[in-house]
């Protein structure tokens, strides 16, 4: 080979070497800028899933935390549906929740478990997080909603037990695909638990608080506070709210035969009896000893007093069983007010903290009466009403 084919050659190669170099090079920055992408939308994910788990932490109530969880959560990371399961096996979280949350419209959302088979389900579910195609054998019960076709399934798991699971649901086949790495997933799953533990604990201690240890219906403390915020609901709503006072007849001779035991188990019995008769959003309050207090929200005095005659009623027609030896009758006495709300009295003269001693007192002498009268039966105080006289407002009892 001549010295010039010989440089030639050497060139050709230098070329080659070049060329191969620079393509070499184009993917080198194409994956760079891929890794780079990649980074940037992270980041950007990471960013959204920080904002809601702080939301989710600075929740003050499980109201909150839930609507943040069913409305934010949904809105931020564009999904199509997303449900709630929560495992309530003794019944509890449906005192702790919302009605409103539990009962909405479409229903969807929030599903309490409790039926021994759904339990089941929840305790055998896998404890890793599944993501893939919806199928509606495996995820129905998780999600009812047929235009679903990819899901995402995350135990919520406190303690090595699971309290829950939250599913997200897409109609875009490809959003949770079932090699996903589910990373930021499973951190948001697991900060999702803990808040929703923590929240319904603090529920618990507020209700706690709020609850007669005897009897497990509320106490007095609790039908205080409902008491003005129930009236100030019913002047907006210009509705009328009544009130009924209840006591056991003649209970001090059943603690003086069979012992205070069997006082407190009638007690609690003539509790469970009275609920049984009330609308759940009626409050009943054991008021102090034997006495029990009823507000009815959106209940004329027609309409309370039937409620009070149901009572009556309830606690009488069966016997109350203690044990084989001690089966006894017990009667109960009723007063009922009801206060009406009219719009054309002067707003300054309507203080509900003392609309509500008088709502109460007026059931509390209606219940003397009945007393008075023989027991085991309902006395109406009538309406409590708003009138005007010679320009100023007064209330009186009509
Ligand atoms: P009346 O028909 O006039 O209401 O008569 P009464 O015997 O029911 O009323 P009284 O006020 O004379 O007695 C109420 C009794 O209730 C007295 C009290 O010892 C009893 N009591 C109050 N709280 C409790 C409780 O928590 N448990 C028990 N076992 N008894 C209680
Ligand atoms: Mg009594
Ligand atoms: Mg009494």
């Amino acid at each position: 080979m001549s010295h010039s084919d010989r440089s030639i050659k050497t060139q050709l190669i230098k070329n080659q070497d070049s060329q191969s170099l620079q393509s070499e090079n184009i993917q080198l920055k194409a994956q760079f800028n891929r890794l780079l992408n990649n980074a940037h939308e992270n980041q950007h994910k990471l960013k959204r899933f920080e904002e809601i788990e702080f939301k989710l932490m600075a929740a003050e109530s499980i109201e909150q935390l839930l609507r943040i969880i069913r409305d934010e959560y949904t809105t931020l990371f564009k999904l199509d549906d997303c449900t709630l399961l929560l495992e309530d096996e003794d019944l509890s979280l449906r005192r702790l929740i919302p009605k409103s949350l539990q009962h909405t419209d479409d229903g969807r959302f929030l599903t309490l478990l409790n039926f021994p088979v759904e339990l089941e389900k929840l305790k055998y579910l896998p404890s890793q997080i599944s993501t893939g195609a919806y199928q509606i054998a495996k995820h129905q019960w998780l999600m009812a909603n047929s235009r679903i076709e990819s899901i995402a399934v995350m135990p919520l798991i406190r303690r090595g037990k699971t309290i829950g699971v939250f599913c997200c649901g897409s109609y875009d086949r490809e959003r949770f695909q079932s090699h996903a790495a589910c990373d930021f997933l499973q951190r948001l799953s697991f900060i999702m638990a803990v808040c929703i533990e923590n929240a319904l604990n603090l529920e618990r201690l507020k209700l706690s608080t709020m609850t007669d240890a005897l009897t497990q219906v509320h106490n007095r403390r609790f039908f205080d506070q409902r008491l003005p915020e129930e009236l100030a609901r019913s002047e907006r709503s210009l509705n009328a709210v009544s009130c009924l006072f209840l006591d056991i007849d003649h209970f001090k001779s059943v603690n003086d035969t069979y012992g205070h035991g069997v006082g407190d188990d009638v007690l609690c019995q003539v509790a469970q009896r009275i609920q049984t008769v009330l609308r759940t959003h009626d409050v009943l309050a054991r008021y102090g000893g034997e006495e029990f207090a009823v507000l009815l929200p959106d209940t004329d005095n027609d309409e309370a007093m039937m409620v009070a005659q149901r009572i009556i009623f309830g606690v009488n027609k069966n016997r109350i069983v203690i044990d084989k030896n001690v089966i006894l009758t017990i009667t109960i006495s009723a007063g009922v007010s009801t206060l009406m709300t009219e719009d054309s009295v002067d707003d300054s003269f309507r203080d509900v903290e003392e609309l509500g001693m008088k709502l109460i007192s007026t059931a509390d002498q209606a219940l003397y009466d009945a007393k008075k009268q023989g027991r085991n039966r309902a006395i109406n105080a009538g309406l409590l009403a708003l009138i005007e006289t010679d320009g100023n407002s007064q209330k009186a009892q009509c």
